[in-house]
């Protein structure tokens, strides 16, 4: 099969294709950017294999250009780069490896094209694409590669056993193409994930959670959590996440299955925005559900707190899953800890007072919330869906009238920790919080104005009741 190359990439090949010929050095595009190609998706990096010295084709084919661009090159791995504007090109000879059984630490030799394509890890990352002059634009698909694009089919090149266990990060690789791509994974080459899941904890806690954060930037990010917990990879690299798993039932009363729901929260957040960290708050929303669930005969099953409890779990889950512990880990902590907020809001009379103490409570993460909590609706009726909905529409409403009025947002108290220490002549200590706290509740509570004045002289009603006297 002859593949058309166009457009302005094309140029950049015909260069790497000349250069490679001035070398007589018979070199390749493939993997990544082939796939890529032949599904129409865009791509921003190209691979080249070369039968020879990567490092030199590259140097040779940086000489092409005007400008000539800088070629960043590792010895070590015979691998080198170079970015042209709109693309980012790799080159590396091809080779072949052979694995030892505890590492996915390669031994690595140099090899022809098809050693270079039978380490590939799935069929449909195994297809290249000739640049020689004989051939320029044919296609080498060695292992079906074209007809499992069509089929929609991940599967390996190899026996998957092999596959698999000379490189467990294959199995997530496997499973983040699947919902990248909307793929399914051929049987035997699933039925080998499972048999093998163990395996990944040969595998560094980084590479997994990469393959992750790609998972949950999928347009469907569900469909890889559902792969991972029947495959068994899940119970290995995030157990806590399957806890949330089934329904238990007492007196024939039962409760939903949090896992399925949390996908479906996860999803439904995934449809509204492609933020990373927005995702993962999704997914963690209910995190602590399994540990606060009770009965009882009154109540019948509750997760009280887990709001909160999950809010405490975060920064555990971060540093067990090796996510930056930065301020997305805050911001997810905070959705969490919130995240019943704006339901509370809409069973009551809502008071300006509630609003306000939300909107100081979020800040400028008030939107984010608000899509949080809209995520969450996932009853599988239409009417309550709707009800939940206006519910929501009016909190919004509400919030957008009671900004304007208080700006509350971003908003400080005009007594501030210094002017309490400065009035009084007080080191840092406890009882400024408990002043400065006593007048932030009273404004929010809409006990005193948001006013300087009233601010103060509730300052010193409360400094006296702790015994303390301005300075004269
Ligand atoms: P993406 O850019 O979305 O990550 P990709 O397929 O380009 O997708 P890369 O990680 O850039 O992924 O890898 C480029 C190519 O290298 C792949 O298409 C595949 O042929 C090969 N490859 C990458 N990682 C592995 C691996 N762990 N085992 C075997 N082959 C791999």
């Amino acid at each position: 099969m002859q593949i058309e190359l166009t457009g302005h990439e094309a140029l950049i090949f015909k260069k790497i294709a000349r250069a490679a010929e001035e070398l007589s050095m018979p070199c390749y595009l493939i993997g990544g950017f082939v796939r890529d190609k032949l599904l129409g998706r865009p791509t921003k990096d190209a691979d080249i294999v070369c039968i020879g010295d990567g490092i030199k084709l590259a140097h040779e084919v940086a000489e092409l250009f005007n400008p000539k661009p800088a070629v960043a090159y590792f010895k070590n791995f015979g691998t080198a780069q170079i970015k042209i504007p709109g693309l980012e090109i790799e080159f590396v000879g091809a080779r072949k490896e052979s694995y030892a059984p505890h590492s996915r630490k390669p031994a690595v030799e140099t090899g022809t094209l098809e050693d270079d394509l039978n380490r590939r890890d799935f069929t449909i990352n195994a297809l290249a694409i000739s640049l020689n002059k004989n051939d320029y634009g044919e296609l080498v698909d060695a292992f079906n590669g074209v007809q499992h694009l069509h089929e929609k089919l991940i599967k390996t090149p190899l026996e998957p056993v092999t596959t698999f266990s000379d490189d467990p990060l294959r199995m997530m690789r496997a499973i983040r193409f699947a919902t990248q791509l909307g793929f399914t994974i051929e049987k035997d080459t699933f039925n080998a994930i499972k048999k093998d899941a163990e395996r990944i904890k040969i595998i560094s806690q980084e590479r997994i959670t990469d393959e992750l954060n790609k998972i949950m930037l999928a347009e469907k990010p569900s469909v890889g959590w559902f792969l991972l917990r029947d495959s068994g990879l899940l119970q290995i690299i995030f157990p806590g996440l399957l806890e949330l798993q089934g329904a238990e039932y007492v007196d024939g009363i039962g409760h939903k299955d949090n896992f399925t729901h949390t996908l479906q929260v996860l999803d439904n957040m995934a449809a509204k925005t492609n933020d990373l960290w927005l995702r993962w708050a999704a997914l963690l929303h209910d995190i602590a559900k399994p540990a606060t669930k009770r009965f009882s005969k009154e109540e019948g099953w509750t997760f009280h707190g887990h709001e909160a409890v999950g809010a405490r779990m975060v920064p555990k889950i971060f540093a067990r899953l090796k996510l930056p512990q930065s301020e997305k880990m805050k911001l997810v902590q905070k959705l969490v800890a919130l995240h019943l907020r704006p339901i509370s809001l809409t069973k009551e009379n809502i008071t300006d007072s509630a609003i306000r103490r939300l909107l100081f409570d979020a800040g400028d993460d008030i939107d984010a919330l608000m899509m949080l909590c809209e995520a969450d609706i996932t009853s599988k009726n239409k009417m309550k869906v709707k009800r939940y909905l206006s519910n929501f529409e009016i909190v919004r409403k509400r919030l957008i009238e009671v900004e304007e009025k208080d700006k509350i947002r971003n908003w400080q108290p005009p007594i501030t920790g210094e002017i309490i220490m400065e009035t009084f002549g007080l080191p840092p200590g406890r009882q400024i919080g408990i002043i400065k706290d006593a007048i932030r509740e009273a404004i929010l509570d809409g006990e005193i104005p948001n006013e300087y004045e009233a601010a103060y002289n509730l300052m010193i009603e409360k400094a006296a009741a702790l015994n303390l006297k301005p300075l004269a």
